[in-house]
């Protein structure tokens, strides 16, 4: 007889904590898990440089819980942990993330997530009991400022895409969170970039960090089948419609540049019997959670959205990327269509151009390293989309 060991268990993890995962079915731990997970387990600072998508947010959540398994319960519940994020939308993954894990433990610990945008007196009241803490920086310190919790006790400071907190323009928000954090901790930062802003928070923050850079997953693009179409401005409300109606597509991510763009798609969209709702800045954040869990779902065919809000969406296994407007940065454009062909599935992403985006299509060829093929639209009939 064979004896089976699991990844996870080799990396640290107690029983409880693999079955878990593998009630998520995780067959093996992603290299930032690999990395990350006995480093932050041996009590270790860690500097990760990876993007959504590479399962950091396991990467920390695991041996986090791990520690709460190891720790004597506290005489009363205090807040252990603190994961600050840049978004309402990664204050929810983040916590539901940890929820998933922590479920089916013994003693689960409570795990809050709060953020702007919403009432604020439930998250004081759930504050109460809280062990695990999920904040966007701005709302934290409204409750920080009104008793509601202090940071006193933390043990573990994660800044989960930090790189995107000061882009946001949190800085400061975020420098009045630490000044209030124990000094006495562990600090895990994750950042999809390593910028001058990142090294110095690095070197103020961070003791004798273990440094984990997980490379933008290139063969992921493998996955993805690219395809443009060269099109009319005026026509591309209609060759969309018809592109997901014609490919009877039942789950489409849409990105666009503008929340007005945004919301006039979903007009046309709905009109022609094509389920559809936007999210953007301009909306609210019931509107924004509700349109992410109908399209999760299956019960919206088209979710039309913003680079900025897209960033924290994580969906899994999404089979269309269509870029209504050109994103201004390659980046981006990777980013977005790495929205699909996520976790080895394959996915299409599909590109609109414009004679006016082409000379800016054939950057972001340049700087992906691949050519994407263009397909002419005009013989395709668009009477009736
Ligand atoms: P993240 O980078 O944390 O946003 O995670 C990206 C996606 O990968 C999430 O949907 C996770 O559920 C999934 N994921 C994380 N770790 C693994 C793993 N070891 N195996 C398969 N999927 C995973």
């Amino acid at each position: 007889m064979t004896t089976t060991t699991n990844p996870f268990g080799e990396l640290g993890l107690s029983r409880a904590l693999t079955d878990a995962v593998a009630r998520q079915q995780y067959p093996q731990p992603y290299p930032i898990q690999q990395q990350a997970i006995p480093a932050i387990l041996a009590g270790k600072d860690v500097l990760g440089i990876a993007k959504t998508g590479s399962g950091k947010t396991a990467s920390f959540v695991l041996p986090i819980l791990q520690q709460f398994l190891n720790r004597k319960i506290a005489s009363r519940p205090e807040v252990r942990v603190l994961v600050l994020v840049p978004t309402r939308e990664l204050a929810g993954q983040v916590a539901e993330v940890f929820l998933t894990f922590s479920e089916r433990l013994p003693k689960p610990p409570k795990t809050v997530a709060v953020f702007g945008g919403v009432s604020i007196n439930p998250q004081m009241i759930a504050l109460r009991d809280a062990e695990i803490l999920v904040a966007t920086p701005g709302r934290l310190l409204d409750l920080l400022a009104s008793n509601a919790t202090d940071l006193l006790s933390v043990e573990t400071l994660v800044l989960d895409e930090a790189d995107k907190m000061l882009e946001l323009g949190f800085a400061e928000e975020m420098d009045n969170v630490l000044a209030q954090v124990s000094r006495h901790r562990q600090t895990i930062l994750f950042s999809a970039t390593l910028g001058d802003a990142i090294q110095t928070i690095r070197e103020n923050l961070l003791k004798n960090p273990v440094k984990i850079e997980i490379a933008e997953p290139e063969e992921n693009l493998d996955l993805i089948t690219q395809r443009a179409y060269r099109v009319e401005a005026e026509r591309k409300g209609p060759l969309l419609r018809y592109l997901i109606k014609s490919g009877e597509m039942k789950q489409v991510l849409v990105f666009v540049s503008s929340t007005r763009t945004a919301d006039n798609l979903v007009v046309k969209l709905n009109k022609n019997g094509i389920q559809a709702a936007a999210i953007h800045s301009g909306k609210t954040q019931g509107a924004r959670t509700d349109a992410l869990a109908r399209f999760k779902a299956g019960r919206l065919t088209v979710l039309v959205a913003t680079d900025l809000i897209a960033r924290g969406i994580d969906i899994q296994l999404l089979p269309y990327v269509i870029n209504f407007e050109l994103p201004r940065s390659p980046k981006d454009y990777v980013h977005r269509i790495g929205r699909t062909g996520r976790a080895d599935a394959t996915g299409d992403a599909i590109s609109l151009i414009t004679p006016d985006d082409e000379h800016h299509f054939k950057i972001i060829q340049k700087k992906m390293g691949r050519r994407v093929e263009i397909l002419e639209s005009e013989a395709i009939n668009l009477q009736g989309y």
